[in-house]
């Protein structure tokens, strides 16, 4: 661990008298920054404490290191209700990201409330206790140079469980099992694993993939490479968007900065529920909309129809926006090419293809996607029963069926991650005021409708999510049961609704 980013482990917990809190938070990403912010502003004199896996803050923005890491939703939307993004850049680079989190911990006063190096496993809950038992390995963070890092059991209580615990294991990233991979001479890595040991200058770089990931990586190593391909077994949709905001950036010259913020918040929001309602509406003329863009930024020749022309409708899955058109420019310039082809097998030399063409390569980069987890990973139990989460039903899209006392922060698929989010928050401190202004001690939402019947929790064709929807909770056919993904609509249940909806239980 380089020396900048030591920490002094925080000051030994005794594991015998557990401490507690109102409110634990897991993970100090932007969700879990974003709760402790709401916590502290509309539910003052709650005690809260943040349990942190990982040794700095950030989360995702900063476990991704690969060239070029950014933003694919713009920072308007991606950033805090709270706090005005007020760089000219929308589309924003991974670092400014992290230090625009790193800042809201630090202004907040949220620092000094994380514990690092926590990373829970178990979650027992007690009705006769009305409490949570939490269960977490302490890695002790140790001076470089020191001896191994030592991990030792440790126990907390809460009232509340705050799941900001994102979406995927951080362990590793989704690698298929690649034939012959074994036999390949140059380096494999995954974009998770990505650290500033990989050199990509002057060699031939092959991307497998064709999502956010690859689409980020390919005009960024394309600066220095030899020549980098990105291979695909599918196209993907991909959107090229000016990097700034112009709007944006004028209105922060006349306007206070969270007007400013305001005012351009709801136009991305609106702008961006227009584009969706369209692709659902009319996919054919947006299909039509999207390969024109792409013939227009890669000439007539380009054969669009092979590599950018999808085979499922625009939404079905996340669209791929590329800033400025970077993509493309590096297409152009020779510098990047796209091959739609399956892999048959690594060879010594690079990849041979399904339709015997070869790729040479010294550097494979795997964009294969993320390995998706639920609340991270942790074994929970409601009085001394182990709960299958693929058993339950989402509420709100924050609490599950027969969980009580507990909630999590799931974004949008079709929008940024940090307005449902912000909402989640609102609505769970209002759940919290709710508690103690009636001296509730227990809540918990139950499905008593026997005609709501389950669903998948998010019907996004991608592999990704296909691969492990299996393994997450269900949503329901109709509210409070159903996640609408639509902004507006989660501002009136989760903002306005009635806390005391004849479906949450108190006790
Ligand atoms: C490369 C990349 C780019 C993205 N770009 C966008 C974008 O432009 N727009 C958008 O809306 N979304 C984007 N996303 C999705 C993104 O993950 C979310 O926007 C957001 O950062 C998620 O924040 P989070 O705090 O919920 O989760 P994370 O960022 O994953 O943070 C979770 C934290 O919880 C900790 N944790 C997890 N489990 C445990 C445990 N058991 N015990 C203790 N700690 C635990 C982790 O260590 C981590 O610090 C992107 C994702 C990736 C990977």
């Amino acid at each position: 661990m380089p020396l900048e980013n030591f920490k002094a482990p925080p000051a030994k917990i005794p594991p015998v008298n557990a401490p507690h809190y109102d409110v634990l938070i897991i993970g100090a990403g932007l969700s879990g920054i974003g709760a402790a912010h709401h916590l502290q502003s509309r539910c003052p004199g709650r005690r809260y404490a943040i349990l942190e896996g990982r040794a700095r803050i950030g989360g995702t923005w900063d476990l991704f290191r690969y060239p070029g890491v950014r933003s694919d939703s713009d920072m308007y939307t991606l950033g805090y209700s709270f706090r005005p993004w007020d760089q000219p850049k929308a589309i924003a680079d991974g670092p400014s990201i992290l230090k625009y989190l790193q800042d809201a911990a630090k202004d907040g006063g949220i620092e000094r409330h994380i514990r690092f190096g926590h990373q829970v496993k178990r979650a027992s809950w007690s009705s006769a206790e009305t409490r949570w038992t939490v269960d977490a390995e302490w890695e002790h963070l140790i001076a470089p140079g020191a001896a191994a890092p030592t991990k030792e059991p440790v126990q907390f209580t809460c009232n509340f469980l705050f799941m900001c615990s994102g979406y995927y294991s951080y362990e590793s990233g989704y690698t298929p099992a690649f034939k012959g991979r074994e036999r390949f001479g140059g380096q494999v890595v995954h974009p998770q694993k990505w650290t500033d040991s990989i050199t990509h200058a002057g060699k031939r770089v092959v991307v497998i993939g064709s999502g956010a990931t690859a689409v980020t990586l390919v005009p960024e190593l394309a600066k220095t490479a030899l020549h980098v391909t990105m291979l695909q077994r599918s196209p993907t949709y991909v959107v090229a968007r000016p990097s700034e905001d112009a709007l944006a950036n004028r209105l922060r010259r006349y306007l206070r900065p969270k007007l400013a913020y305001g005012i351009t918040r709801w136009k991305r929001v609106l702008l961006g529920m227009y584009i969706f309602n369209l692709c659902r509406r009319n996919p054919a003329k947006v299909k039509r909309m999207i390969a024109g863009g792409v013939r227009m930024a890669l000439g007539p020749d380009y054969d669009v129809g092979r590599h950018f022309n999808p085979r499922y409708n625009p939404w079905d899955q996340r669209l791929c926006l590329v800033p400025d058109g970077d993509l493309f420019k590096a297409i152009k310039a020779q510098r990047a090419s796209v091959v739609t082809d399956e892999i048959d097998t690594f060879t010594e030399a690079g990849i041979r293809l399904k339709s015997g063409a070869e790729l040479s390569a010294d550097l494979i980069v795997t964009a294969t996607g993320l390995s998706l987890q639920v609340l991270g990973g942790l074994q929970i139990t409601v009085d001394g029963a182990r709960i299958d989460l693929a058993k339950t039903m989402n509420y709100k899209g924050l609490m599950y069926s027969g969980i009580p006392n507990m909630a999590s922060s799931f974004g949008y698929t079709n929008a940024s991650w940090t307005l449902k989010c912000d909402l989640t928050c609102e609505y769970v401190c209002r759940l919290l005021n709710y508690m103690a202004k009636h001296g509730y001690r227990q809540c918990i939402p139950r499905n008593t409708d026997a005609s709501i019947t389950e669903q998948p929790w998010v019907d996004f064709s991608s592999g990704y999510l296909q691969r492990s929807m299996h393994l997450f909770p269900k949503q329901g056919s109709r509210a409070p049961w159903k996640l609408y993904q639509n902004y507006p609509k989660d501002i009136m249940l989760l903002r306005f609704g009635k806390i005391a909806d004849g479906v949450m239980a108190f006790a």
